[in-house]
């Protein structure tokens, strides 16, 4: 059993960004074979994220503002705290970039908080956030015993035995809309879904090294890509 204790914290003192040492921005066919993906690095688990994309093959830049999202072709939204997140979005001015981008079709990773931003309806929230997967979560969903805990995810289409997920104040996934897959359960809780344009997890497939859900986004991110050269 893992110690959530041993484990890298959302909030932990985030790495620098990587950028390209000359400033260029690669190429249509470097980008293919890389694709650039932004993490929202306003706040949250920034850093672990970017490792596991990398590892995942993807280039990296970290989104702080409304004009970093002209370089990305793909974006991961952290776990955090989804209303500081929501905050400094506003506060950013990203809100709407985020949400042209996605409407324009670029795929979107929301984990835990990120999934609360990406909601049409959060449970006792007036309004929600970004409103991008018509999806109702409930925020701090567990219970005092449950609150942080580890387990072991059957997840559809993936390959290569259960997912284990790191649960961490989560939210989950109390019904989901039209267009909605759900990917996998916990109990009965929805906490993996997806839709044509966003992935969604409750839980923080960046804290386990096991890299295929962030492979995966990879993959969609290289399929948008590759659509975008054929439509021309
Ligand atoms: N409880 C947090 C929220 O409501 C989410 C927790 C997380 O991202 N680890 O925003």
């Amino acid at each position: 059993m893992t110690r959530i204790a041993n484990l890298p914290r959302p909030g932990d003192p985030a790495v620098a960004p990587r950028h390209d040492a000359t400033g260029a921005l690669p190429s249509a066919a470097e980008r293919a074979l890389a694709p650039t993906i932004g993490v929202l690095g306003v706040q949250g688990d920034v850093a672990e994220h970017a490792r596991a994309l990398e590892r995942a093959g993807a280039r990296v830049v970290w989104v702080k503002r409304p004009e970093d999202l002209d370089q990305v072709d793909g974006l991961v939204l952290p776990g955090g705290e989804s209303t500081t997140l929501r905050r400094l979005l506003d506060y950013e001015g990203l809100l709407d970039g985020i949400r042209a981008r996605v409407a324009d079709g670029m795929p979107v990773f929301g984990t835990c908080a990120g999934a609360i931003l990406l909601a049409d309806r959060v449970t006792g929230v007036p309004s929600p956030h970004l409103s991008l997967v018509p999806m109702t979560v409930a925020r701090n969903a567990y219970g005092r015993q449950r609150e942080s805990f580890v387990t072991e995810l059957d997840v559809a289409g993936l390959g290569g035995g259960p997912l284990r997920a790191v649960f961490i104040r989560a939210p989950v996934i109390e019904s989901v809309g039209e267009g909605v897959a759900v990917l996998a359960r916990d109990g009965d809780e929805i906490v993996l879904a997806e839709t044509e344009r966003a992935l969604v997890a409750t839980f923080h497939p960046e804290l386990t090294g096991d890299d295929r859900l962030h492979r995966r986004f990879v993959g969609r991110v290289r399929e948008h890509l590759r659509r975008r050269r054929t439509e021309g």
